[in-house]
């Protein structure tokens, strides 16, 4: 049986995957998805909370984001799909000294890159969040730019341009090998076929390292579990995503906001971080969530939560992806380890390496992209805001 031919086949249709078929259509490459799930963002896409910012310490992550909140703001006008889009900020308070310290000396770094971030003082802090604890309270930084969309209904709007532009997905087929001739990948094998193609993109999140494993790579992508939930809808109180960055017994920061459903949506870090692909829901999460809650914002006490789930961040050891052409295996490309962020990376990601793969460059800066290579020491440099 002879191999079905395609210009690139990307494996896995998760948060980086889908937009970067959805790229590669657009510049006319006719694409194959291969995914094991039955259906697109059935993988880590779907355990995200929806955060999208471009505050980090990263370079690389700052432009990259940007990119991503273009996209995203911009999508319902350019193609009609409401994606739950809301440019609500980030916030993240400050109650001690050494973190005031440590945020505005990042911000120096935030405001070189162009990112629209201040400081803001305790009584601006308390109008932003209606509600939270006034005590020691010494402000904090906001970012306006930044927002939050539905990762459901952004991944969706994804795939739906994509299979607009001619791009084949196969769910239910499970990536299991890879022909490589003379240094140079010519096949990716599942249960069900064989498909042929010049160019292969490896997107499969958290299983990074399995998938690498089977082209003789050795891709540092450990998963991580994180716990969220969400609760019934309340009145609207609040715009932005809040960050608290103290440590408490058990995790070692908290987020949430309220999305375009007035719910309120939130995740933990747990602390020590919790490795392995478990994702049944500890009995821990939520008493050790809801007490950070009502520590910061006293007034969500009376608030009922309807769900919680358990996902896995693809972990990097420096908290930065990896995207980047494999020097070693020609025609090959990875757009793996996304972290916690991989919703808000996914589109600019697939952006500058769709123009990585068509025009040999991507549309950042090449250094900026730089800092992403799978070649780097992973040591060097760690994400403060990872
Ligand atoms: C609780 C929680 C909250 C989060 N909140 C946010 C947030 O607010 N903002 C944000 O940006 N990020 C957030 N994230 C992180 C985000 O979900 C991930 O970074 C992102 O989904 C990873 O994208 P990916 O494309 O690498 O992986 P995925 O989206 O998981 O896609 C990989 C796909 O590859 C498929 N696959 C794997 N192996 C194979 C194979 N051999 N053959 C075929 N298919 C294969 C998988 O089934 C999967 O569908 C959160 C994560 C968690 C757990």
């Amino acid at each position: 049986m002879s191999a079905e031919i395609y210009d690139a086949i990307i494996v896995g249709a998760g948060s980086v995957g889908t937009p970067t078929a959805m790229k590669l259509a657009e510049g006319g490459l006719k694409v194959l998805v291969l995914e094991k799930n039955p259906s697109a963002g059935q993988g880590q896409n779907k355990a995200a909370i929806g955060g999208i910012r471009a505050t980090f310490s990263d370079p690389g992550k700052i432009e990259i984001c940007r990119r991503s909140l273009e996209i995203v703001s911009t999508w319902n006008e350019k193609y009609g799909d409401d994606l739950g889009w809301q440019r609500g900020g980030y916030c993240f308070p400050v109650y001690t000294e050494e973190l005031e310290n440590k945020l505005k000396d990042l911000l120096v770094i935030q405001r070189k890159h162009g990112l629209n971030i201040d400081w803001i003082d305790a009584e601006a802090m308390k109008e932003m969040i209606p509600g939270v604890n006034p005590e020691n309270l010494r402000g904090g930084t906001f970012s306006p730019d930044d927002g939050n969309v539905s990762p459901l209904r952004t991944l969706n709007a994804f795939y739906k341009r994509a299979v607009k532009l001619g791009v084949e997905f196969r769910f239910n087929e499970e990536v299991t090998g890879f022909t490589v001739n003379s240094g140079r990948i010519t096949e990716v094998k599942t249960a069900q076929g064989v498909y042929s193609a010049g160019t292969v993109v490896i997107a499969s999140g958290a299983d990074a390292k399995e998938t690498g494993e089977m082209l003789g790579l050795s891709i540092p992508v450990t998963p991580d579990t994180h716990e969220a939930g969400i609760t019934e809808p309340v009145e609207s109180f609040f715009s932005p995503l809040v960050v608290d960055l103290r440590e408490r017994p058990g995790s070692a920061n908290f987020y949430f906001y309220q999305n375009y459903e007035h719910q309120i949506v939130f995740c933990l870090t747990p602390n020590p971080p919790i490795w392995g692909k478990d994702r049944r829901s500890t009995s821990g999460y939520l008493p050790m969530v809801a007490r950070r809650l009502i520590e910061l914002v006293p007034r969500l006490k009376n608030v009922r939560v309807r769900r919680v789930w358990r996902g896995l961040y693809p972990m990097t050891p420096d908290g930065i992806p990896i995207v980047d052409k494999v020097r070693e295996i020609e025609g090959l490309y990875l757009a793996v380890g996304l972290c916690g962020q991989g919703l808000m990376l996914g589109p600019g990601i697939a952006e500058n390496l769709s123009s990585l793969i068509i025009d040999g460059k991507p549309v950042v800066d090449r250094e900026i992209l730089g800092e992403f290579t799978f070649y780097r020491n992973y040591n060097a440099a760690v994400e403060m805001l990872k």
